[in-house]
């Protein structure tokens, strides 16, 4: 799909060009974020069951196929899901300038471990913490560290539960304080494109459509769609088959098929779409420094439909936006 370019007329209407309006470099670009400390190492106590890769050094070594429920399964993916729903509205109420995402990684720590949660990611391939956290241009696996938020900031917290053996997968953009409209526009698309993407997730269609979803919202409106990354299968393993393409990826023609769990994660870009890793091996940020949003659920293929695995028991969660327009229907229990 053809992607709004920087001379093109603003969505908006605004009769400004994007570059002057929506898509104004400037709005869409902070002061750089600095690494800080890393975030002091935690225990989890030796009640909470750990995830198998925790006795072979991190590293995953069972089968890692698609992922596929009976009922009993899908009911112990729902108490996962609802965990890490729970966790991540804990560590995003606390979201706010001045608070490190060391003390965020903390907050989300103590919920995991007050509801009886492993977090997935710490001990994962050597991550050391709780969360990930991505400030601005930092798009994915953003270390928790001593680096206070800012008024203007925007920051993505990413939740994995581990929970009586199935993982839950989640997160959410938020503003820290006041974010300019341009900004504020990025992340109500990356809202709106999530929920789309899981809204074509339905049974008989093919895993492109979930990318095709997603790029019906973002690029009309002149964002980019990270490739370098995907949802994934989840279950009792926390990445398995299948990859879940943002965009509608030709050869992605596997069908969905009911019982399946997977997540859907889109992160658009205001600028391009490759992403460079930091050396600490984890941090990938954007490689034009503009800003970057991502939110994420973990889903089942239901037999006539899709139902969000990630929400507390009365069906809410962070993941959702004040100015999002979701237009798709069918998302949702
Ligand atoms: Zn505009």
């Amino acid at each position: 799909m053809k992607r709004l370019r920087a001379n093109d007329p603003c969505w908006c209407a605004s009769g400004e060009k994007l570059k002057r309006c929506h898509g104004d470099r400037s709005a869409l670009q902070r002061p750089p974020v600095r690494r800080g400390v890393p975030a002091a190492l935690r225990s989890v106590p030796e009640s909470i069951a750990r995830p198998p890769y925790l006795a072979t050094g991190g590293h995953p070594t069972g089968p890692s196929g698609r992922q596929v429920f009976d009922a009993a399964g899908l009911e112990a993916m729902r108490h996962a899901g609802r965990v890490a729903a729970q966790v991540l509205l804990d560590a995003g109420a606390e979201v706010r300038p001045g608070v490190t995402t060391a003390e965020l990684n903390d907050i989300a720590h103590d919920s995991y471990v007050r509801q009886g949660a492993y977090p997935s990611t710490l001990g994962y391939r050597g991550f050391a913490h709780a969360s990930c956290i991505s400030v601005n241009e930092v798009a994915c696996h953003g270390i928790p560290d001593s680096r206070p938020l800012a008024d203007g900031d925007i920051v993505n917290i990413d939740i994995t539960a581990f929970v009586d053996g199935y993982h839950g997968d989640t997160s959410a953009t938020f503003a820290v304080g006041t974010i300019n409209p341009a900004a504020d526009a990025l992340v109500a698309a990356t809202c709106e494109a999530t929920l789309a993407g899981i809204a074509a997730a339905q049974p008989g269609r093919t895993i492109n459509e979930i990318g095709r979803a997603v790029e019906a919202v973002a690029r009309p409106r002149g964002y980019g769609v990270v490739t370098m990354y995907g949802g994934h299968g989840i279950g009792t393993v926390f990445h398995a088959a299948p990859h879940i393409h943002h965009t509608a990826h030709p050869s992605a023609t596997a069908k969905l098929v009911p019982g399946m769990t997977f997540t859907v994660e889109p992160m658009l870009t205001a600028g391009r779409e490759d992403l460079v890793s930091w050396d600490d091996g984890w941090t990938e940020v954007t490689i034009d420094g503009l800003i970057s949003a991502q939110f994420e659920h973990t889903v089942a293929v239901t037999a006539d439909g899709v139902e969000i695995l990630t929400v507390t028991d009365d069906g809410t969660s962070a993941v959702t936006w004040p100015n999002a327009v979701v237009t798709a229907a069918g998302a949702g229990r």
